[in-house]
């Protein structure tokens, strides 16, 4: 079952395409990555963030809409489970 986090989640500025933060290369929004489907540029917009190096704003919800609070309860989108928070890790 594929599983994303709900802080890596995004939707395509172009196109609306669910998108998530781990599919793409390296670990800097830049103007490198390219929306799989429509093949748009991706920004912060499209990751629900106010601005390059700035806060996230906006959150992927369960319609696949954006939300302006994060989930509070893990979620699924399709066969997508989105999870509200990462494992715990310990050092
Ligand atoms: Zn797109």
């Amino acid at each position: 079952m594929p599983l994303a986090y709900v802080d890596s989640l995004g939707l395509c500025e172009h196109c609306q395409t669910l998108l998530s933060l781990e599919s793409m290369p390296g670990d800097a929004i830049n103007g490198d990555w390219k929306c799989p489907s429509c093949k748009g540029i991706l920004t912060h917009r499209s990751f629900g963030y106010e601005s390059e190096q700035g806060h996230k704003v906006q959150w992927v919800g369960p319609r696949k809409k954006w939300l302006s609070r994060k989930p509070q309860k893990d979620f699924r989108i399709g066969k997508l489970e989105v999870a509200v928070s990462r494992p715990m890790v310990f050092w």
